[in-house]
């Protein structure tokens, strides 16, 4: 089955957000025998939309657009699927009382703009939307599918994981998908590729290469008749590359370099400080967002203009500094492992990661080159962070 992609909305042609849905819609549909063959970016224009759909309809078997669902004037993809398929609007009375029942929970009344979120075509089933106010539908016809759904991400991935891409696993008689993410670090694309070329290019289970700031990740999807089947698919794959490439691998799924090196230091009963030159804070906030931050995370320096503490000068950009820094973030913020991440050096564009601990130091580099200072920020304490679970993991402090 041929698919595409239709992402709506203005803010995607000015450049003002990033389009995330059609990516996380592909990755979803890999492997499963449904091949986007396009994906659109389309502005809240109704004729654009309406041909848009129209000319999805003609090349396409599925057509799977997100945004413009909203209750104002702008959302017009509703509309559009209506022109595209000939068929009338009309109120459908459950969604209209789901509808008003979710402004109720709120202690609002209803808008009347919000009632065009309840409506339906004929050849339209509502997908259930338990994040928001705007249900999705799925419309058939001519043994076609359009898909929409809205255009926030999280409210997608919901409406997705719920409805639709279970109901995808039926029609294309893949069944059901099990997948399984594993991160790795210190190889590259091309080195990871040629270690584990044998296992590439193989439909079920299928094996995807993505490069990430953090590291290399391997995404295995495997499909079976039922989610225990679709797992038993994966585990040969994922066995033969923790025999390959085992060392590399600093974890699964859902799992951020800053929980893994979270979790290493509260087994160890350890506590961790910072101070932060490049990265402005960025390595802070990225410890401080954890649940469980109050067990070992004592707290970041954020240096400005002047003497990173009393009684010492700024460190000078080098291995030696990166160290003395770290030594300071422990010591002032009575930490038992400090990290420091040394302002860029400006003539060649390197960043020092130290890291100190009673039983030792390591210190790390990555290379930052002006560009704009948010980029370096982001990934001078990406790269902290990652050096300090690389350093954790091999007990080098
Ligand atoms: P609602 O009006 O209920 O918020 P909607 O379906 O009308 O939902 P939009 O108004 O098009 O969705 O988008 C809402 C927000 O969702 C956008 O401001 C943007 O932050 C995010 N968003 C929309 N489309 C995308 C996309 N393709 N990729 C990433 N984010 C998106």
């Amino acid at each position: 089955m041929n698919a595409e992609i239709l992402a709506v909305g203005h803010e995607l042609l000015m450049g003002e957000i990033v389009d995330t849905n059609s990516s996380y819609i592909a990755q979803q549909l890999s492997g499963t025998g449904i091949t986007v063959q396009w994906m659109s970016h389309i502005g809240d224009n109704i004729d654009h939309l309406s041909n848009a759909f129209k000319r999805g309809l003609e090349r396409s078997d599925v057509v799977i657009s997100t945004g413009g669902l909203g209750p104002t004037s702008d959302d017009l993809t509703r509309e559009a699927v209506s022109n595209a398929v000939g068929e009338a609007m009309k109120v459908d009375p459950d969604i209209l009382s789901w509808l008003e029942g979710v402004f109720a929970r709120r202690g609002m009344e209803m808008p009347p703009t919000n009632i065009k979120q309840a409506t339906l075509i004929p050849s339209a089933t509502s997908i259930p939307n338990p994040n928001g106010t705007a249900p999705g539908w799925w419309v058939e016809k001519d043994g076609k599918h359009i898909v929409i759904m809205p255009g926030p991400p999280r409210e997608l991935k919901e409406v997705w994981e719920a409805t639709v891409g279970p109901k995808f696993g039926e029609i294309s008689g893949s069944g059901v998908t099990a997948t399984r993410t594993l991160k790795t670090h210190g190889l590259s694309e091309g080195g990871i590729d040629e270690i584990l070329s044998d296992l590439f290019g193989q439909d079920n289970p299928y094996l995807g290469i993505y490069a990430h700031a953090e590291g290399i990740h391997l995404r295995m999807i495997g499909r079976g008749p039922d989610q225990k089947a679709a797992e038993k698919i994966i585990e040969p794959v994922e066995a033969e590359i923790r025999r390959l490439i085992g060392d590399s691998i600093w974890g699964t799924d859902d799992d951020t370099p800053a929980g893994r090196a979270a979790s290493i230091l509260i087994d160890r009963k350890q506590t961790l400080a910072v101070v932060e030159g490049a990265s402005s804070g960025a390595l802070a906030s990225m410890l401080h967002v954890l649940p469980e931050r109050e067990a070992f995370f004592r707290g970041a320096l954020v240096p400005g203009s002047g003497p990173i503490h009393a009684g010492h000068e700024p460190a000078t950009i080098n291995p030696d500094g990166a160290l003395t820094l770290a030594h300071i973030a422990r010591k002032t913020l009575s930490a038992d492992v400090g990290v420091s991440v040394t302002p860029v050096n400006l003539d060649d564009g390197n960043v020092y990661i130290g890291m100190a601990s009673d039983s030792g130091t390591h210190v790390a580099q990555g290379r930052f080159p002006r560009r704009n200072p948010q980029w370096v920020i982001q990934r001078s304490a990406t790269t902290a962070i990652v050096q300090l679970l690389a350093a954790l993991s091999t007990d080098q402090i």
